[in-house]
């Protein structure tokens, strides 16, 4: 647990993150014993709120997405920590005063910890206010995504964060980087020395990074047309776990060192080739409430984007992301090169599924690990099958002892920890990477809900095949 005393703020503490992820999870660190001996948390928004009404919808929060019920002394010790203070850009005065209560409540000289759950259009006027009223001293602060919609804004907000906030006072979050899995992926990688021999360009023939959900946009038109999936899902968090999946071994696990690892391979990446994406858009979306019926926003990405470097040229990694798709599923996959000789009839049915080895990575929560091979069917003769030894967390592990993404981070933030946080040199250079999509993108390509998005993903990858059990 942190030993320094907080005072933790949450902008943004009526919104949805907040009810969905931030106050429970602030919750289960309570109860883990994981947040200081001596913490207060204060609410605020630009809305007035009482401190009783804060708690009533932080009890709320946790009753309806808590991993336990808000009753009994932890929740009464909790609920007494939490204050609200609304703030206005010019006019914070209600947080300065429940800032100074709980302060004086702790005692000493508490560390600040700002959460910025609050639209982007709010991130550079709070920045601004923390800096003016000298609330920034001594502080963290946890940036929500999107950073930036593109190079220039991701650009003017870290000028702006950085007139107020030193870089090292910056925790940028990305949930996927608090997974679990995620960071297994380093273990899997560095503390083993079955795998890292065959992690390179000898022995790897492509790389997949797949997330299909299968909600659609889920009322949120507003937000999604401005977006697309292309920056909510590729730019973020697909090319982040490409960053783990792609570095270099870091001399330590250290912020920096880490850090300096995946910005090397986001440096690596050349610009995104338009022709090399597929943007898909699924029937119905344009009737959605909200949407413009000739929208060109993307529900789909599929993509082939190159590391540039010793290890990996020549590689493709194969991106692919989208709503109302056939399966929910978060998962990295190596396809690994042919053997060099094929002594063995294939199965014609095989020989297109399975042609490769394959380590597949599944980092949805618990998550699993499987490499996936050929063996000979018992029998008199000579004929090969699938076979797969299979990893799973929930078999191995207690995964309810697991902290939740959020509440890694937030812990992590409290420690001072920067190592599963983007930095901005490494934000910066995606968008840049990222710049010759966003300027021209392809149109859209319609896809059925319920499907693998459009014809053309296949043509994309060809001749490799993407994995997903049952979507090829
Ligand atoms: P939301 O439901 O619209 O809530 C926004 C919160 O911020 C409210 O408390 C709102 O209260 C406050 N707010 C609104 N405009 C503000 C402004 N200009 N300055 C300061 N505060 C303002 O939004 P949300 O879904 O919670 O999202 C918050 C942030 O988290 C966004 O940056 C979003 O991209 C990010 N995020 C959300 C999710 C999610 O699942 N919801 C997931 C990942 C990231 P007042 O109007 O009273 O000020």
């Amino acid at each position: 647990a942190p030993r320094e005393d907080h005072v933790i703020v949450l902008f943004g503490a009526t919104g949805d993150l907040a009810r969905r992820k931030l106050l429970p999870g602030l919750f289960s660190l309570a109860r883990a014993g994981l947040l200081p001996p001596r913490y207060r948390i204060v609410g605020s928004a630009r809305s007035a709120v009482t401190d009783d009404e804060f708690r009533r919808r932080a009890r709320d929060a946790v009753a309806e997405f808590g991993t336990a019920e808000p009753t009994g002394e932890a929740w009464h010790e909790f609920a007494e920590s939490l204050s609200y203070g609304s703030a206005e850009p010019a006019h914070p005065q209600p947080l300065l005063d429940a800032v100074a209560t709980a302060e004086q409540t702790i005692g000493g000289h508490p560390r600040r910890l700002f959460h910025l759950a609050v639209p982007p259009r709010g991130f550079t006027p709070t920045i601004g206010m923390l800096g003016d009223t000298g609330l920034a001293g001594n502080a963290r602060v946890i940036v929500e995504k999107p950073f930036g919609t593109d190079f220039a804004s991701a650009r003017a907000l870290d000028d702006a964060i950085h007139t107020t906030f030193d870089e090292s006072q910056v925790f940028r979050i990305d949930h996927f980087l608090g997974k679990e899995s995620v960071d297994n992926i380093l273990a899997l990688r560095f503390a083993n020395g079955l795998f890292e021999p065959i992690w390179n360009r000898d022995h790897i023939s492509h790389m997949q990074i797949d997330v299909p959900e299968t909600i659609g946009i889920e009322g949120r038109a507003g937000f999604f047309e401005q977006t697309g999936t292309f920056r909510d899902m590729i730019v973020t968090h697909l090319f982040q776990v490409l960053g783990f999946v792609a570095m270099e071994p870091p001399t330590s696990l250290a912020a920096k060192q880490l850090r300096d690892e995946t910005t090397k391979v986001f440096e690596a990446m050349p610009p995104v080739d338009p022709t090399q994406v597929v943007r898909g858009q699924y029937r119905g979306y344009r009737d959605e409430p909200g949407v413009d019926p000739g929208s060109q926003t993307e529900t789909f990405v599929a993509a082939r984007v190159e590391v540039d470097n010793w290890r990996w040229s020549g590689v493709p990694f194969y991106l692919r992301s989208g709503k109302s798709l056939g399966q929910r599923r978060q998962v990295v996959t190596l396809g690994l090169k042919q053997p060099a000789l094929r002594m063995f009839a294939l199965d014609p049915s095989l020989a297109c599924a399975m042609s490769n080895n394959e380590l597949v990575i599944d980092f949805d929560d618990p998550g699993w690990i499987a490499a996936r091979f050929l063996a000979k069917e018992p029998g008199a003769t000579m004929r090969l099958t699938e076979a797969a030894m299979t990893f799973r967390y929930a078999d191995s592990f207690c995964t309810q002892c697991a902290l939740a993404g959020y509440e890694r981070l937030i812990l992590d933030a409290m420690l001072g920890n920067q190592s599963l946080f983007t930095r901005a040199d490494g934000v910066e250079r995606l968008w840049k990477v990222s710049g010759p999509l966003l300027d021209n993108p392809p149109p859209v390509q319609p896809y059925d809900p319920g499907s693998w998005g459009p014809d053309a993903v296949h043509r994309l990858i060809a001749p490799h095949h993407w994995y997903l059990p049952d979507g090829r």
